[in-house]
């Protein structure tokens, strides 16, 4: 089945379940609640969003600049960059380290770019075994599934779900604790830190005047990741640089606000390289895998580079009226919501994702509740541009747009039939798509151009 249908056919269901719903509208709605609240923290909330996008527009106009800066200062403290151009590069690179290291197991937290190039599949492939130690990261792993959303992976589950997952994946007794679930994970995850060779983790941030990743997270599980296997991993899409070090104070608490509501995320991690002679803990050696996978693709269209200035705070998906109906998964894209529209077909192909961008109702929530003012809505225009452009839109839609155009040039041709007949065609023709749940567009039964002529009468 193409993606297309199979999108549609998703969305059909998910709109319609109810209890798919009634979770998501629950859950979402603590963040909105959260992030309004959060919003409070602001004297003046435009002037960071202005300061942000401007800073990050910089930043990505000079990406060749920062990226060899970021390189230089990271290798002076003994780290090793590691440059992917896909996915298939960077799986590759990591399938050596891992060999170098002899490694059997692998602590991961939370990172999409990871979801992007489908790590897990890889290692376990390869028979390292993978555990997922963001408590959300892992609660889809033990589902088997994806994650739901790109800040909160487990969005689509309730309190209950979790508690019959863990019945029956983990054999514990039912509960409907949430506290008793947090622990069990736990309990289960810190034999895990110790016993792996290798950490993998993404960063929210690259920092090119230090050479450092900034990693941003609730539940410490980075950290641990980090600290106790001997080797470290980040793998970082390169759009995720800052200039400097110093530009955390505005990008963390944007980040935080926008995408839980939080003044800040509780563990706040800058890693500039493993372990110096002088340090007590960190690991032996540290990477960073600098993943291209589509970015400058983007990057060489002027006119749609700004989607790079995604912090991946996950605030466009909480407003979206598209992402509320038929959830994460229908997208079947590592980056699901208006974000995921934008950048999945630069990053997996046009042809095979293009109904992404059209599947929005444009009403610019997203684009007003960006931190870094990516105008989300214009840039879905432009992909759908870009599709017909290429010749990928539908053959019968591009005929349909043909004769409009015919009809609406001609008077006589929208004059011929009257209005009964033009309502059969209608109905006709919408019957599948526009007519399914709505009543049938109907023309007026005089239209502008007679009304105007008896006027003159
Ligand atoms: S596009 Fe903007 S709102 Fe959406 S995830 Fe990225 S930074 Fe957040």
């Amino acid at each position: 089945m193409s993606k297309l249908k199979q999108f549609l056919q998703d969305s059909e269901t998910k709109a319609f379940d109810v209890g798919h719903r009634q979770t998501i509208k629950f859950n979402i709605g603590k963040y909105n609640t959260a992030v309004q609240r959060g919003l409070t923290q602001y004297s003046d909330h435009e002037l960071a969003r202005e300061r942000a996008s401007y800073i990050k527009t910089n930043t990505i106009k000079d990406l060749d600049k920062y990226l060899m800066e970021f390189e230089s200062n990271f290798t002076a403290r003994g780290g090793k960059v590691i440059w992917a151009r896909d996915a298939e590069e960077a799986l590759k690179e990591i399938g050596q380290i891992m060999k170098r290291k002899r490694a059997r197991s692998v602590v991961k937290s939370k990172s999409m770019s990871t979801e992007e190039i489908h790590l897990n599949t890889y290692l376990e492939k390869h028979g390292i075994d993978v555990v997922e130690t963001d408590l959300g990261e892992y609660i889809v792993q033990l589902a088997e599934q994806r994650p739901y959303h790109i800040v909160t992976p487990a969005m689509h589950m309730s309190k209950k779900d979790i508690s019959d997952l863990f019945v029956k994946k983990l054999n514990i007794a039912p509960t409907d604790d949430a506290q008793e679930l947090v622990l069990t994970a736990r309990k289960l995850l810190r034999d895990k830190y110790t016993a792996a060779e290798v950490g993998i983790t993404g960063a929210n941030f690259l920092l090119a005047d230090i050479g450092g990743i900034a990693l941003t997270e609730n539940e410490g599980n980075a950290r641990l990741s980090t600290a106790f296997p001997k080797t470290h991993i980040a793998i970082v899409g390169i759009e995720k640089l800052l200039p400097s070090v110093m530009d955390l104070d505005l990008f963390w608490p944007l980040l935080s606000t926008s995408g839980t509501g939080q003044t800040v995320t509780v563990y706040n991690t800058i890693l500039t390289g493993p372990r110096q002679p002088e340090e007590k803990d960190g690991p032996e050696e540290m990477y960073v895998v600098l993943l291209d996978n589509g970015r400058t693709e983007l990057l060489s269209k002027p006119e749609k580079r700004e989607a790079l200035n995604c912090i991946r705070c996950g605030a466009c998906l909480n407003v979206c009226p598209v992402y509320k109906n038929i959830g994460g998964h229908t997208y079947e894209s590592t980056y699901s919501g208006p974000i995921g529209s934008v950048i999945t077909p630069h990053l997996s192909g046009m042809a095979e994702n293009k109904h992404l961008s059209f599947a929005s109702t444009l009403c610019g929530a997203c684009t007003s509740v960006c931190p870094v003012k990516i105008n989300l809505h214009n840039l879905l225009l432009l992909n759908r541009k870009q599709s017909v452009e290429e010749g990928l839109a539908d053959k019968s839609e591009h005929t349909t747009f043909n004769l409009w155009l015919k009809a609406m040039k001609s008077r006589k041709l929208l004059n011929l039939a009257p209005a009964g007949i033009k309502n059969i065609v209608l109905k006709q023709v919408l019957k599948n798509s526009w007519s399914k749940r709505r009543e049938p567009l109907k023309v007026a039964p005089k239209s502008f151009n007679q009304l105007w002529k008896e006027r003159q009468k």
